[in-house]
């Protein structure tokens, strides 16, 4: 079987390397370069949490994405700046405590590991926070790993397995062929690429994909954004995020189209953060989720938003109040219309299969996403019940 994979981000190289791993002949078309775009710009967070007693799909994606970050380094070799510290999302209100509390609650109740720490707890385990923090959520499964390295590694890893990856091959038409299957042309070069099958892992852009069948793939491109500290002394252990969003979120009165967006026509809603200090000792903090109209266009930072998140950490972790900032970025997050990611076939276009919409989550989310398409690809039992993630009726027909 000849499989075309389209895009190089995780949630492509993860599926190429399942898929190659398993005999299946393999290129991936991508029109920058591995890791350029969401994949290699993310804070590089991955949830743990355990799998708990029932697991869904949504524990399978980050429990078995977890599994693969580990493997990719304990079993095969790459340094991709692991770390198994844990993730402590923090609580500054009474508000956010009850929001803390209730989660906790509800994760335990199925099996799932997280614990609600106090504030001496707390302070035991990050002296640097301010003092005046009630206490915190603590996934102590989560990990983290440098984006780039990462998503580079599974790229080496399918290639070793016999993918052939081709950076700057810009799919830009993708019709059925006379005899079966698909011809996908772009590249640049005039040549085109048959393929029995087409994952389609183009992330926020697989909406434009989608279009030239005549689909609208419910898939949008989300902005997010970044900045980095010089480099400094360990001061933070664990990743860090703020409890002061999913609590706004809890409310009826910030849900937005997709959902959990900071805001909507300039109007803030809420502050989300979340970072880590890097093993290079530089701090990476973001948060801000804003929708823009198409992917690409202009990839500068919005100032406000960065200032307002530097302020919020600086409140959390007070060293951080007079360090300068000495970069900033943005990505595109594929944020899904509905919340929920899309893994599987297209009905009505044999061998053509979407993988992607996992918003800001995708890091952590990607490598079991990948793995999951595959599976469905090759005919394979994904042993987890998908019926959540199918695309389905969630893709229509556009007009
Ligand atoms: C600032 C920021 C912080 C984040 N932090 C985290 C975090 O801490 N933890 C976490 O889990 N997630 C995080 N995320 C989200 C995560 O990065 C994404 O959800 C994930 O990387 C999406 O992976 P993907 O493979 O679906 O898409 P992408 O990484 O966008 O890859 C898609 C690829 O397809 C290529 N492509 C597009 N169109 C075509 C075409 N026509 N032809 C060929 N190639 C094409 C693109 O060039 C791109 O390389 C963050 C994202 C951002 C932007």
């Amino acid at each position: 079987m000849r499989v075309a994979v389209v895009g190089a981000g995780i949630v492509g190289v993860t599926a190429a390397l399942t898929l190659a791993e398993a005999g299946a002949e393999v290129v991936v078309l991508e029109s920058g370069t591995v890791a350029g775009e969401a994949s290699g710009l993310n804070a590089g967070v991955v949830g743990g949490g355990g799998w708990g007693d029932e697991p869904d799909v949504d524990v399978a994606l980050k429990m078995g994405s977890r599994e693969r970050f580990l493997d990719l380094a304990d079993g095969r070799g790459h340094d991709i700046g692991l770390d198994r510290t844990g993730t402590l999302t923090v609580v500054r209100t009474e508000r956010e405590l009850a929001w803390a509390e209730a989660t906790v609650a509800a994760e335990r109740a199925v099996g799932r590991l997280v614990e609600l720490l106090d504030d001496g707890d707390l302070r035991r385990l990050e002296p640097a926070l301010d003092p005046g923090l009630l206490g915190a959520v603590l996934d102590s499964l989560a990990i983290r790993a440098e984006p780039v390295a990462a998503t580079e590694a599974f790229a080496i890893e399918a290639r070793r397995a016999g993918a052939d990856i081709r950076s700057g091959w810009a799919v830009t038409g993708l019709a059925p062929a006379a005899g079966g299957g698909w011809d996908l042309s772009g590249g640049g070069t005039g040549t085109g690429v048959g393929a029995d099958v087409v994952v389609l892992a183009a992330g926020p852009w697989c909406g434009r994909l989608g279009r030239l069948l005549g689909v609208d793939i419910p898939i949008v491109p989300v902005r997010g954004q970044m900045w980095a500290s010089p480099a400094m002394p360990p001061v933070l252990r664990h990743a860090l995020a703020a409890a002061e969003s999913p609590t706004d979120w809890a409310d009826p009165a910030t849900a937005t189209t997709p959902p959990f967006l900071t805001e909507v026509d300039h109007r803030r809603l809420t502050r989300h953060l979340y970072g880590r200090q890097r093993p290079n000792g530089e701090l990476v903090f973001g948060g801000d989720r804003v929708l823009v109209a198409e992917p690409g266009g202009d990839r500068t930072a919005d100032q406000d938003g960065i200032d307002v998140n530097h302020r919020h950490v600086a409140e959390l972790l007070p060293v951080v109040a007079d360090r300068p900032i000495t970069r900033t970025w943005t990505g595109l997050m594929p944020f899904s219309l509905d919340g929920r990611p899309l893994i599987g076939p297209l009905a009505g276009f044999a061998g053509l299969f979407v993988a992607g919409g996992l918003a800001s989550s995708g890091f952590g989310r990607g490598p079991m996403t990948g793995g999951l398409v595959a599976d469905l690809v090759l005919g394979r039992d994904p042993g987890i019940d998908l019926t959540p993630v199918l695309p389905g009726g969630r893709v229509r027909a556009i007009g």
